[in-house]
């Protein structure tokens, strides 16, 4: 079966296949010639994500996934949550990101946080949502130089370092994305029509 992952990134998308049976096909937008831009905009996670997955479905009649994250910052109600890739403004940029939060909880004491990802799965007719959730905290400062987005100043419930200070096969192993993932693959794999 051949199935859509409704990104551009080829880092996610080689993550994804070598999680699945090899009956499943994974192909990215590049490889449909898909280069419009899909505008995210809703105002939740697994909205953005529905929007992704039924415009390719929609357009190009694939069975297809895509996903969405978020940073939940609980001082902060739950914000910056689906706007977290242009916190601080456009164009997106991760280091004023990261400097607008923690302005935004300087004093603050309650650093209660979660990345949660959602995945929307349209496949044969229907439609299926998974979801991972990673909880911590927010740093006061960063810390470390690996990863991407807010990792220097995320640090995961049980670790002693932030994401930014962990491999990426450790911080998948734990992160939002890769539970979510994780719940799809085996969905994938129990799938029967
Ligand atoms: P996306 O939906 O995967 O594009 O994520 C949206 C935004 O959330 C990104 O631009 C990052 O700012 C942030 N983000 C998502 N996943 C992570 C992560 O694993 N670490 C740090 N930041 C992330």
């Amino acid at each position: 079966m051949k199935l859509v992952f409704a990104t551009h990134n080829l880092n996610k998308l080689a993550e994804v296949q070598k999680m699945l049976p090899n009956t499943i096909e994974l192909l990215s937008l590049q490889d449909i010639h898909c280069n419009d831009d899909i505008e995210e905009t809703a105002t939740t996670l697994e909205g953005n994500a529905q929007i992704k997955a039924n415009y390719i479905t929609e357009h190009y009649g694939y069975n297809c996934f895509a996903d969405d994250t978020g940073l939940e910052v609980a001082a902060l109600q739950n914000a910056p949550g689906v706007y977290s890739a242009r916190y601080a403004g456009e164009p997106a940029n991760a280091e004023n990101n990261m400097q607008k939060l923690l302005t935004e909880l300087k004093n603050t004491s309650d650093r209660k946080a979660q990345f949660r990802t959602a995945i929307c799965l349209n496949l044969e007719g229907k439609q299926f949502l998974f979801e991972g959730v990673c909880k911590g905290e927010i740093l006061s400062l960063k810390q470390g130089e690996k990863g991407f987005g807010y990792d220097p100043v995320f640090k995961p419930e049980g670790s002693t370092v932030s994401f930014a200070e962990m491999s990426s096969e450790e911080k998948n192993n734990i992160s939002h994305r890769g539970l979510a993932i994780e719940k799809l693959v085996q969905f994938l794999k129990t799938y029967t029509h």
